[in-house]
Order: C-alpha cells, then structure tokens, then sequence
C-alpha cells in the first residue's frame, strides 16, 4: 500500500512500529525519526528479519520545521504519525503542510512552558489543511481517540440521541515499583496535577485536583477508586455529539500513587517554573522525570489488566438507554507480544490503525478533525482484528 514517517521513538511508538510491522500489507516502508537516533536503531535492529516491512531511520529534530520538512519531502510518505511529545504537534503540523503530506497524532499540543492543553491552536489549522487538500487526524490513541471512536459508534448504531457519557480509564496494572509512571512521567504529572473539570450543559465545571472521587467496579477488575480529570477529548466530544448535556472524565489512581504525588508537589518537586541550580537553570518536573523509572523499563515488571470505556446515556426510539462499550487489556500479554506493557500498548494500536485508515483513504476528508468526526465502523473492527477487542453491556452499573 505505501509509506508512513513515524516521528518518536518512545513508548507509544514502539508499539505502533510493531503494530504498523505486523501490517506489512499496509505499511510497506516506515521511517523511524526521532531526537536519539540509536533508538531507533535499536528498534529496526529488534524487527529485523520478522517483518516484511521495510525500515528505516533517522535524526530528527520536531520542533524544527525545515528540518522536518526536508525529511518528509525526501521520504514522500503518505501519512506522518506524530508520536512525539504534545510540544510538537504544531512544527509537525507546518512541515505537513509545507510537503502536503496527511498527518495523525495522539495528543493535542500544550505550549511546554504553560500545563494547559486545549484544541484551540490545532483547530486553527483547519482551513489551511483544507486549501492543502490534506487530513490532519487529531487524537488517534485510547483516550483520546478509542473513546471518541466508541462515541461516534454508540451514535450511529445505539442512540438517537446521547445526553451523557461517563469515559472510565482504570490501570490496575502493579509495577511494584511505590511511584513511577505509566506514559512519559512530565507529560503524566502536568496532566493529573492540574485542575479537574467537567463538561455540562453547555461550559466545562473546574473543580480541585482530584477533588471528585468515585469508586467504580470494573468489569475483569474489580472495585477501584477513580477520580475526575479534565481530559482533552471532552473538548472534542462536546462539539461533535449533538444533544449532549454532561461528559465526565474518571481515572483511576491507587493511594501510593496519589501520597507519592501530593509529597512531591508540596515540596516543588513537579513545578515546571525553572529554578537556578548550581549556576544552571532547570526545569523541577523535568529532573523528577531523569530520576523516575522509564516507562519503557515498565513492561517486564507490570502485572494485571487495564479496562478504558465509555457509559452512554440517552434515548433510542423515545426510550430511555443505557450503554457501556470498554477494552481490557492484560499488561503481560502486550509485553509477550510486543515487549511493552499495556499503556503504551492501548494507544499504540489505535495510532497504527488511525494512520492506516488515512492511508488507504478509508478515512480522508481535507481539513483538521478529531477523531468521532469519521466513520466509526472500519476502526471498531480493526480494533477487534489488532489486538484491542471491546466489549458491550446494556445494563452497566452507573456513576453517580
Ligand atoms: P516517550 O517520552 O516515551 O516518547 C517520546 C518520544 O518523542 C521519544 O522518542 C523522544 O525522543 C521523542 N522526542 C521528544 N522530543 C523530540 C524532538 N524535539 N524531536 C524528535 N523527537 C522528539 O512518550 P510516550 O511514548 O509515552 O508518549 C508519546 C505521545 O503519546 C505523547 O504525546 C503522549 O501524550 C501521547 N499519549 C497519548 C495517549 C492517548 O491515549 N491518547 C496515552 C499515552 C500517551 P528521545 O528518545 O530522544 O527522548
């Protein structure tokens, strides 16, 4: 079928690289671009002699534009799958423009020096993607991106209308280490540590961090405390579901987790105000990342299961309805098949299928978009076909 520059060479992209491997049909020849090299190298090196897929690599630096472009005119791929950091979203999104090339990602962009991440400055892309005649998929990992997708299905085949969805991520995978991260530790800690915030009936509600607490009883899992965040698909989702009146974002956290957290943020340890130390200035939450584990050193060590999905409230032929569309994920199973554990793993499949359905044209439409905006039906079958099968009930327990 054709070519994909994959840009990143981190957690997430590890898995999508062997998701996009396993896919050869699709993904003849990928390109691995990232900041270190020898990653990138590593990872060709692991594929080597088990794909058909032809690899290559690169140096590359994304928050140079001309740099990327160069990189994606030499290459000529179909799709560039941004799977750097929400920092680069906007330099990928220029060169992309620039070589007129179809780009995907999984995170919205947050300027590095402010914690806050909105669509606004992405959605500003939206006419000149158009005039370029090329597709920007924005948020192609689980959350967002899954859960917009089970949105847009539980619209099209479930409901007339949705007055409410309750997105529910539990991770209740044991690393056994008492704190570390399951995703890069600095993006982790801006996101939980920030104010929390709901969507209702027409405008978002902050509340405290972790102010709202609930306790869920996950299917294959078992009862887990869950707590209310804001999250970047409930900008998205307030736009694209007609009849919506409250969606809620809850995620869960063990007590180790949340005491660790509330420690290092008393003493300043997760402030991204730089600070002089011994004559250099540095970032506090960036130096917390060098000393925590890697994520990526996670997979051998994390035992149990993630479940992420969706309730949907609304009504279907004048009737009242209830809806709960959800993945389990078994954090041992994704590290036997691709070496990663199941974080990583649950939105590296949903990016390789994103970038797949762009690329053989199944989802274009010149212009930015978040992910309900396409048809859902071809990305809930190949979830079920690459390793993320969902799971449906009609009479779920609800959150209160
Ligand atoms: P990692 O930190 O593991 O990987 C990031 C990669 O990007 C690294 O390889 C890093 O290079 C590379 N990189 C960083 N800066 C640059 C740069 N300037 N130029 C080139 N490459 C660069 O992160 P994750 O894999 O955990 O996360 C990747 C993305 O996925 C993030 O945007 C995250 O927010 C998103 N995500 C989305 C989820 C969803 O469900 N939607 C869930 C989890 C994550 P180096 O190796 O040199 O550090």
């Amino acid at each position: 079928m054709g070519k994909a520059l994959i840009i990143g060479c981190g957690g997430v992209a590890s898995v999508a690289i062997h998701k996009c491997c396993q896919n050869s049909e699709v993904f003849e020849e990928i390109m691995i671009a990232s900041r270190t090299k020898a990653k990138c190298d590593a990872l060709k090196a692991k594929l080597a002699g088990k794909t058909k897929t032809k690899i290559h690599t690169a140096q590359v630096d994304a928050n140079n534009v001309e740099e990327l472009t160069r990189l994606i005119e030499e290459f000529s791929p179909a799709v560039v799958l941004n799977l750097a950091l929400p920092y680069q979203d906007l330099t990928i999104m220029e060169a992309c423009l620039a070589a007129k090339t179809n780009y995907v990602d999984t995170a919205n962009y947050e300027p590095e020096d402010t914690a806050k991440f909105e669509y606004k400055w992405q959605w500003a892309y939206r006419e000149r993607f158009e005039k370029a005649g090329i597709t920007a998929l924005l948020g192609s990992g689980f959350d967002p991106g899954v859960t917009g997708v089970f949105s847009a299905y539980a619209l099209k085949h479930e409901f007339d209308e949705i007055n409410y969805i309750d997105i529910l991520d539990c991770n209740a995978g044991d690393h056994g280490y008492p704190f570390a991260t399951n995703f890069n530790p600095e993006i982790n800690i801006r996101e939980v540590s920030a104010k929390g915030s709901y969507w209702e009936n027409g405008h978002f509600v902050e509340t405290e961090p972790m102010e709202i607490k609930r306790v869920y009883d996950f299917p294959e899992i078992g009862a887990k405390d869950m707590y209310l965040l804001h999250h970047e698909e409930l900008e998205s989702l307030a736009l694209n579901i007609p009849g919506i009146k409250r969606i809620r974002f809850f995620m869960t956290f063990g007590q180790s987790y949340l005491t660790h957290l509330k420690c290092l943020e008393n003493v300043g340890m997760t402030s991204i105000e730089p600070i002089d130390f011994e004559g250099k200035k540095i970032v506090p939450l960036q130096f917390l990342k060098a000393v925590l584990p890697d994520p990526a050193s996670l997979g051998p060590r994390t035992k149990g299961k993630t479940n992420i999905g969706c309730i949907f409230r609304g009504q279907k032929n004048g009737q009242a309805k209830t809806y709960y569309l959800y993945n389990v994920c078994d954090h041992q199973e994704c590290y036997r098949e691709v070496g990663s554990q199941a974080v990583s793993y649950t939105t590296g499949v949903p990016a390789m299928i994103g970038a797949m359905l762009v690329m053989n044209g199944t989802w274009r439409g010149p212009g930015v978009r978040n992910i309900e905006e396409f048809d859902p039906d071809p990305f809930m079958a190949a979830l079920n076909k690459w390793g993320l099968p969902w799971q449906e009930s009609y009479s779920p327990a609800l959150v209160d």
